[in-house]
């Protein structure tokens, strides 16, 4: 099959890097010239925001899929006019791109998410009570384009555009969990995965899977996935992300509709990973099983603050020598602040063991120009 990828990025990178198992040829398509695709796949620079680059880019596709949610959904849906097969289709994508029509799905879906109103300008009266959180209804990504508004004062920082205002969760824990269901309506779940943020970056920093979660917990977990693979209509793999709050609900935070960072230790910690899962849905074949053999735990790599320019990453021979531990580099050459880089996995026994791993690993490595 011809598999046509809208974005060239780390998480398609690894989507193909999979995919060799198979017998497919991959065509990526990303506006940087050094994406981290660009050298392993049939490539192809240009907009994936622009209707008509996507659907010249698609149309000689046997499916087209997905890295970035943040495509041309108009294009899409002419493909799939067209013949193409679409995955995830385009009315799914449509849906989550725009932080209103996704928050509207869950409503409708009976899917717990925290309460909502949508400002569609600065000028409405807010109804919403303090402290809430408001969210750019498009183009919001790793954290940008969602701030907390605390005050009366800090109304004024109020962007005045559309937005999503959403109630603050007292959250406990941010938890993850991908789905992916097929053509065929076949569906399966992956174990649930803990994401640990690093508050002055606000991008994810570790993963921890599986999780320790109360049955309770469990079953809201359960009922969630259930409902969404019921009602999603579309074959996929998604990433649902939830909060669990400090009274032990559990709220749907957002969901991504490709794969996702919260899955990459399940490269070496399951039976499968979400890319073959993913590989899966895209061909219509049967689903893998994702049970996990140990714990895992991943460590985003991202640049290091107060450096730009080509990369150097120090301390990974000192890593590559711990057992069981699996570094992943994206590609990418060029370092700045913030930027994810690549990843490690590591698996132990325990959690403990999990935990003194990752910390350790976090200590050793450097991601500096
Ligand atoms: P992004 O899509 O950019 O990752 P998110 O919607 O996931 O944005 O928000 C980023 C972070 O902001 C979340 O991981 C969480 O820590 C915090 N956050 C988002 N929504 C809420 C909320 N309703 N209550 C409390 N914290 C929130």
């Amino acid at each position: 099959m011809k598999i046509g990828i809208l974005g060239g990025g780390q998480l398609g990178r690894m989507f193909i890097q999979n995919a060799l198992n198979y017998d497919d040829e991959f065509y990526t398509l990303d506006p940087a010239s050094d994406a981290p695709c660009h050298n392993i796949s049939y490539f192809t620079q240009g907009n994936f925001n622009d209707y008509q680059t996507v659907l010249d880019f698609g149309k000689d596709k046997d499916v087209v899929t997905i890295e970035i949610e943040h495509v041309n959904a108009d294009a899409l849906a002419e493909l799939e006019n067209q013949g193409v097969k679409v995955v995830p289709n385009a009315k799914i994508v449509k849906t989550i791109q725009q932080k209103i029509l996704q928050k509207e799905f869950y409503k409708a879906n009976n899917i717990p998410s925290p309460d909502f109103e949508v400002m569609w300008d600065g000028n409405a009266k807010i109804m919403m009570p303090l402290p809430f959180v408001q969210k750019m209804n498009t183009g919001g990504y790793d954290g940008k384009g969602v701030q907390v508004i605390r005050t009366e004062e800090d109304y004024q920082h109020l962007w005045k555009e559309p937005t999503v205002l959403e109630s603050l969760v007292d959250i406990d824990k941010e938890l993850s969990v991908i789905v992916a269901r097929n053509e065929n309506g076949e569906t399966k779940t992956f174990p649930v995965t803990e994401m640990v943020a690093d508050p002055k970056l606000n991008l994810l920093d570790f993963n921890i899977c599986p999780t320790q979660l109360s049955e309770d917990v469990q079953n809201q977990i359960r009922s969630i996935t259930e409902t969404f693979l019921a009602t999603v209509n579309s074959p996929g793999l998604f990433a649902i992300e939830l909060f669990l709050d400090k009274e032990g609900k559990v709220w749907v935070n957002e969901t991504a509709p490709r794969l996702h960072n919260s899955g990459h230790q399940s490269q070496e910690g399951n039976a499968n990973s979400q890319f073959e899962q993913m590989y899966r849905v895209v061909k219509n074949l049967p689903l893998a099983d994702t049970d996990t053999f140990t714990y895992s735990g991943m460590l985003n790599l991202v640049g290091a603050e107060g450096f730009s320019g080509k990369v150097i990453y120090d301390g990974l021979d000192e890593v590559l020598k711990l057992p069981k531990t699996y570094v992943h580099l994206y590609g990418k050459t060029e370092t700045k602040p913030g930027r994810k880089m690549g990843h490690i996995n590591v698996l132990a026994d325990s959690r403990e063991e999990l935990m003194d791993k990752l910390i350790k690993v976090k200590a050793m490595v450097k991601v500096r120009a």
